[in-house]
């Protein structure tokens, strides 16, 4: 009968497949290939999810317009015009490029609940979005690693 209770097809359908592909990006790479292609730093915060100290981020100061992209892999990530000044001490962002450019995961380490970004591209950490900037159009601070982004000017 339909419309009662949970359709089953919903449980084994689109939901599992997509949980499918969710596991495989189109980047991927062994530990050893990453780690010679960033180096030690970018490794430790793209691949090992390490955050960078505050207020030490090269990107904390870049005002100009451009385009930031995913230090590993190098998909596009956000646009200048959303970067806002957050007083963090990381880059922030008030929404992604594109939604789909990142993907947002539970993350419950450091016994607090917090929302992993990764990039959606390579699987790689970014950092963490709060929903707690008001002042910007979305509410949402992406709080972003400098070193997990790379920026091209306009
Ligand atoms: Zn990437």
């Amino acid at each position: 009968m339909i419309g009662s209770g949970t359709d089953p097809s919903l449980l084994s359908g689109p939901n599992s497949m997509k949980d499918v592909i969710d596991m495989a990006y189109d980047v991927m790479k062994t530990d050893e290939e990453w780690r010679a292609l960033l180096g030690d730093d970018r490794f430790a915060i793209l691949r090992q999810a390490a955050t960078e100290r505050p207020w030490t981020g090269e990107l904390l100061e870049e005002h100009r317009a451009g385009t930031y992209s995913c230090g590993a892999c190098g998909a596009e990530l956000f646009d200048a015009g959303t970067k806002f000044e957050a007083h963090c001490g990381w880059p922030s962002f008030y929404e992604a490029l594109r939604p789909e450019a990142v993907e947002l995961l539970e993350d419950r380490t450091h016994g607090m609940v917090r929302v992993e970004v990764r990039c959606a591209t390579c699987g790689s950490h970014l950092g963490h979005v709060f929903p707690d900037a008001p002042q910007t159009p979305t509410g949402d601070r992406y709080c972003m690693n400098s070193l997990s982004l790379r920026f091209t000017p306009a």
